[in-house]
């Protein structure tokens, strides 16, 4: 599986642009996931373009959580693709552009490879990939805090790599056993993580490609 960060507050490969938000494609199994749509849709559409990324390729789009640098660039998008299936938590108001629109309450299986943990306390649900070597989760800016998201992802299996927004957290032992961490966006300590993880961390950035299988 595949993720590749469309939108974030940095960027890693020139010619994209950085903003403030989040978004990132995902890919497994010939099925595209986009978790997330950043701030603006305008940035979305232009870095989409820019990767050579055609929003019609995409069947599912996931929101993490109700907040504008995570689902402003929704409408945006669907006004390109409307046969999206779009995964929201059940706080998430339902966008009027959205033909399908499945609001999650509790965990989800999404596809064979692609579960939502469910709208954790805090408002957000994060993404939970299958792959050959164990879990990866994708999470938007983790406030229900890290270490509950990783447990809620666990009853899927064994997670291995987590991609996304940290936030302020600060209990660094709970990656200790992952394989992967890109701690990006809102990651309040992403220095501090780099330096205890230097073999398994790394940045983020617009452009960005993670391979996890
Ligand atoms: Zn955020
Ligand atoms: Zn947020």
């Amino acid at each position: 599986m595949k993720v590749t960060i469309i939108y974030d507050n940095e960027t890693w490969q020139p010619g994209l642009e950085a903003a403030w938000g989040f978004s990132c494609l995902v890919e497994a199994n010939g099925q595209r996931l986009l978790f997330d749509t950043g701030g603006r849709g305008a940035i979305l559409l232009q870095n989409l373009e820019t990767l050579n990324l055609d929003p019609q390729s995409i069947s599912e789009i996931f929101i993490s959580h109700d907040h504008w640098d995570h689902l402003g660039g929704l409408a945006d998008l669907l006004r390109l693709n409307r046969d999206v299936r779009v995964y929201l938590p059940r706080s998430c108001s339902r966008p009027p552009e959205a033909r399908e629109v499945i609001s999650v309450q509790g965990p989800l299986e999404i596809s064979e490879n692609f579960f939502s943990t469910g709208e954790l306390p805090g408002a957000e649900q994060s993404l939970v990939v299958k792959t050959e070597k164990g879990l990866a989760v994708i999470c938007g800016c983790s406030h229900p805090g890290v270490g509950a998201i990783l447990a809620a992802a666990s009853a899927f299996g064994e997670v291995k790599a987590l991609v996304g927004g940290l936030h302020g957290f600060k209990e660094y032992e709970v990656l200790a056993d992952l394989a992967l961490i890109c701690p990006c966006h809102c990651t309040q300590h992403q220095a501090e993580i780099m330096a205890r993880y230097p073999e398994t961390a790394v940045t983020g950035g617009a452009g960005k490609v993670l391979e996890v299988s």
